[in-house]
Order: structure tokens, then sequence, then C-alpha cells
């Protein structure tokens, strides 16, 4: 037998146990969903399409309260307007930073496309309001030699600088060697700085980790979470959008910043009508697990291959990105070449390096995606330095991440 095969094989075995554990997760979470769309007594109706100002679109108004439902916020901003990620987390800080204060991250540098909005001692002679020019400090603590919170630390900055009127927090790992921050930890970080201060803002940068826990860090004591609808909780379907949820307090603030003052939510049509974004969120969950499996599996192939994996197979996730340390560049490229040729769209194209907006370095992306750069459909990426690190995540069906795995395999062991 091929040695790829016999990999895949044993990778499989030893990945199967684990998968019932990540079903029964989708079940929780397609209950806690459903559960939702019942008590909002979703109908045909709701899927409309609007125009013009959208004063008073049903679809807008109910797809919002929905996603609270769904996340335990006393309110939520479900907009297609809201281009990205990147987008909602600046509107998210635009929104709630004051001058003369700091916000405090305290799981290091924030994901990388957020570094223009926050800005930095350069900005002096940019044109862009950073939040630094505006003068809002950013700081950030690193996280401890475990890959968890410095709590201890934490509590010394709240304790000596009553400055610091918010604390971020970024669940996933970014284009980081650390791991997702699970519930229970942002659980426990959320109460040791309640207790100095009970006011603080708590923001949680939710990318990717939608439906991985059977809760969303609202639940675990933050204020507001923020993520992408081509991610995770858009289920595969919605073609474009972010999401904002928590207090009804901060999320007023926040829907004056994305519109105007005295507007706010009551504006913003969407022509083409909200049925994905419904359906993404019911499919949600079940997608979420599929993605999951396909990245226990990832990492258990990769690992056979003798490569560093994080998270390993066998060890809790709070995000579905599965990071493989390749060592040289030629591997990386080759694994990105091998899950584009595996995908449905595109797969004739091989991905290059480019500088893409908003990263450091610069960054090779394999996207065969039906929505463009949509990474809860499988995708793969990393930026071009040592020590090589490929992200793979997302898989709308677990087949297609094992074909794509089995590729990548033939491709590294010349199979
Ligand atoms: C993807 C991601 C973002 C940014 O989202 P975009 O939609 O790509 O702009 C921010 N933070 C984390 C952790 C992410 O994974």
């Amino acid at each position: 037998m091929e040695r790829y095969r016999s990999i895949i094989q044993q990778a499989e075995q030893d990945a199967r146990p684990f998968f019932s554990a990540i079903g029964e997760m989708a079940y929780q979470n397609q209950v806690k969903v459903l559960e939702s769309f019942r008590h909002n007594r979703i109908e045909l109706r709701h899927f409309s399409q609007s125009n013009g100002y959208g004063y008073g679109d049903l679809g807008r108004d109910t797809l919002d309260r929905l996603f609270a439902d769904v996340f335990g916020a006393e309110k939520a901003l479900v907009r297609p307007q809201i281009a990205s990620g990147t987008h909602a987390l600046s509107l998210c800080l635009y929104a709630l930073a004051r001058p003369g204060k700091i916000i405090l991250s305290i799981t290091g540098q924030p994901y990388d496309t957020l570094l223009d909005t926050i800005g930095g001692e350069g900005d002096e002679n940019g044109e862009v309001m950073t939040l630094h020019r505006l003068g809002t400090r950013f700081i950030q603590q690193e996280l401890d030699a475990q890959g968890q919170i410095d709590i201890a630390l934490m509590s010394r900055y709240l304790q000596t600088d009553d400055t610091i009127n918010m604390i971020y927090i970024q669940r996933s790992r970014g284009y980081e060697w650390r791991d997702s921050l699970r519930l229970a930890q942002i659980k426990k970080a959320c109460d040791a700085a309640r207790a100095l201060r009970p006011h603080i803002c708590i923001v949680v940068d939710n990318c990717y980790g939608e439906f991985v826990e059977e809760a969303e860090p609202l639940s675990a004591g933050a204020d507001i979470i923020v993520g992408s609808l081509i991610k995770n909780p858009g289920g595969g379907l919605a073609p474009t959008g972010a999401y904002l949820a928590g207090r009804e307090k901060y999320v007023n603030m926040i829907q004056y910043r994305l519109t105007a003052p005295g507007i706010g939510a009551e504006v913003g049509s969407w022509p083409a009508g909200y049925r994905p974004f419904y359906q993404g969120l019911f499919l949600a969950p079940h997608v979420v697990g599929e993605s999951l499996k396909g990245a226990v599996l990832a990492a258990r192939v990769f690992e056979l291959m003798g490569l560093a994996v994080l998270p390993r197979y066998d060890m809790p996730r709070a995000d579905i990105i599965q990071s493989i340390r390749f060592g040289k560049k030629e591997s990386l490229l080759q694994f990105c070449a091998a899950v584009q040729a595996a995908s449905p769209v595109d797969s004739h194209v091989v991905p290059e390096p480019w500088a893409m907006p908003g990263y450091q370095h610069e960054v090779v992306m394999a996207a065969g995606a039906f929505v463009q750069g949509a990474s809860l459909e499988l995708s793969a990426d990393a930026p071009i330095k040592p020590p090589y690190i490929g992200y793979l995540q997302g898989g709308l069906t677990y087949e297609h991440c094992r074909y794509a795995i089995e590729s990548v395999l033939r491709a590294l062991t010349g199979g």
C-alpha cells in the first residue's frame, strides 16, 4: 500500500473516537439554534428583500434578535454591510474607545489586520485617525508560558492604572503559534477583571470560535463579541457580513457609529434578501462540526508525518483552525497548492504569496471557495516567514476535508 494511504487510514482510526464528542457538541448547538428559531417564530416573510433606507426591515430586525438569542446577548447587529471581521472589530473599537483611556489586550498582539486601526508612534504624520491619534492607547500583555491568560499580570495592570477602561481578548489563534482560548479561561479572566473593576468593558474577538464550544463568551462574562459571517456563524451560506452582539448599552453605541447618531440600526436594506443568513445560521453548528472533524484528522495525519501541530488531535479546541509547522517554505507552498487543487472552485489555480492589505508579511492563501475568502469553507493560509506555519481551517463537509488532506499527503510524500 502507498505510504499516504496507510497514514490516512491510521490517522482516521485514531481520530474517530474524537468525532463523537464533536458530534455531541454540534447537536447541543443545533438544539440551541433551533430553539431560537422557534422562539423568534421565524417565517418565510423574514427572508424577503428590502431596499432604500430599509425602514422597518423585518428580515434585518428579526435576524438581529435571532443572533442575540443564540449568543445570549441583550442585543445584536448582524449586517451584510459590515464587510469583514476586521471591519466589525474596527467599528467596535472606534465606537467604544475613549480619548485618554487605555485598551488592554490580554491575549498579546491582536489579529494583524487590526494594527492599522490601533495605530502607534509612527502615526503622527499620517492622515488616518487611528485610535492612537485619537488619544486611545493600546497595551498588550503576552500570554504566559503555558499559552494561558496571565491573570496576575492583568490584575496588576488594572490595580495600577485606572485609565484602562477596556479589555480585549482574542479567542482564536490568529497567525500565532498558540492555542485558542477555551471558555473556561475567558471566564476566569473576566471574573478576575470584574472583581477589580466591575464596569470595565470586555470585548472578545470571537472569529472562528462560534459553536466550537457549548456557549459563547458572553456567558463567560464578556460584554461584546464580534465575528465574521463568512466564518463559523454564516454556515457557509452567508455571502458577506459580520455581527456584533452583547450588552445593549454597547451595541447601541456601536449602531450609532455604524450608521449615524440618531439613526443607528433603523436603516440599512438588503435587496438580495436574507434567506442565506438565516439558513446559514441554522447550518452553522453542523458545518462547524464537520470542519472540526477535518481539523482533528489533519492534526493526526501531519503528526504521523513527523510535523509539529497545534493543537494535537486529542486536545480540546476553541476554534476551527489547525496549525501545522512545515519548517520549509516549499512544503508550505506545496500544502497550499494541494488544498487549492482539491477545491470545488478554482482548482486549476496555483496560490502565490502576495502582499495582502492589512498583513505584515506576504501571505499565501488557498481558497477555492464558493464565497470569496470564506474560511468556514476549506481553506489554508500562511504568512511567508519561518518556521513556515500553515493554517488549515473550515470544510463544509468532512469528506472534502479528508480528500484535501489526502491530496496534501500525496504531494508531500510524492505518492
Ligand atoms: C479572520 C479573523 C479576523 C478578521 O476577519 P476578516 O473577516 O478576515 O477581516 C480577526 N480576528 C481573527 C481571530 C480572525 O480569525
